[in-house]
């Protein structure tokens, strides 16, 4: 059997947190469960930013309280800071992310700290979360490009590798994220490989955003350029609300109906999770972005096409 590629659902964190819909403590349970039912094992489920900046995440702790604990089921806290990161050992996260942006303008504006800075704080994070046995990923965001200054070159993305795995409590997974949507498979590849060849053995994701519709070749260029995890959000959800004119997360089902179709493997059930979709977009009152929720599947009709389809 091939390996699994494994998808990381982001909806109720990347994905929820720029919607004005402020969702509830049980309906983010129940989506958390819901991402759990169609067989994804790593959840995004919340931030420790200060609730004044992002209100959607205020309850964290309470939704980490109520999330069932399931063998091979891990829960992923973002942190920025050492106070993000002790409360996600307090909330008991198993997983937590921290990010560091491949661009000096975008830090300042976004993190209110030069890279450099924010690269110390990792080590303090590191410290703090060590002793608990949490799994830490760090993300580095706008590694295809920024708002404010461009193209990013890839030897600023190699130097921030090189700097995080040199530390004395290296990451055990670093993602580069397409954090406003601008990245091209091209350059998806040659970045990946570059970041793969300099470190063979470690795990890398990939976070895209599909604003400029390439989001979903980039995932297909990013799992042939090795990547071992792919982030995705139910229905296409999210944004950022710091990157202008952001949209969503590649959509989790319109991605596993394109891996499934490319022979990748996911572990995750193309069927229950266009019905997961279906069910968020009526929990948000919207019309989500993702498109195999309204399309449905081919060849074989696994899922019902319900009223709700018929309708629109
Ligand atoms: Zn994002």
């Amino acid at each position: 059997m091939s390996k699994i590629l494994e998808i990381i659902e982001v909806s109720p964190r990347d994905g929820l947190q720029s919607e004005e819909n402020i969702f509830s403590t049980e309906q983010k349970v129940a989506l958390i469960n819901r991402a759990i039912g169609i067989g994804i094992r790593r959840i995004e489920a919340v931030s420790f930013v200060h609730p004044k900046r992002v209100p959607q995440m205020a309850d964290a702790e309470q939704v980490m309280a109520l999330l069932p604990r399931i063998d091979g089921v891990s829960y992923i806290g973002l942190a920025l800071n050492a106070l993000g990161a002790e409360r996600a050992v307090a909330a008991e996260c198993d997983e937590i992310n921290y990010v560091v942006l491949a661009s000096e303008t975008f830090s300042q504006n976004n993190q209110g700290a030069s890279i450099a800075q924010t690269l110390e704080t990792w080590d303090l994070v590191a410290r703090i979360v060590a002793a608990s046995g949490i799994k830490t990923t760090v993300t580095i965001g706008a590694s295809f490009g920024c708002p404010f200054e461009g193209e990013i070159k890839p030897s600023t993305i190699e130097s921030i590798v090189s700097r995080l795995m040199s530390g004395s409590r290296p990451p055990q997974e670093i993602s580069l994220a397409d954090t406003i949507g601008v990245a091209v498979p091209d350059n998806v590849e040659s970045i990946f490989s570059a970041v793969h060849e300099q470190l063979p053995n470690l795990p890398l994701r990939a976070h895209f955003h599909n604003t400029r519709n390439t989001g979903y070749a980039n995932a297909l260029a990013a799992s042939r350029a090795g990547v071992s995890a792919l982030d995705s959000s139910l229905g296409g959800i999210g944004g950022c609300p710091f990157a202008p004119a952001a949209t969503g997360n590649i959509a989790t089902e319109d991605l596993i109906y394109l891996l499934d179709r490319s022979n990748i493997p996911t572990g995750i059930k193309l069927g229950e999770a266009i019905e997961a979709s279906r069910w968020l977009n009526e929990q948000l009152h919207n019309d989500n972005p993702g498109l195999l929720a309204r399309a449905g599947p081919f060849p074989s009709l696994q899922v019902e096409l319900g009223e709700q389809h018929e309708r629109r």
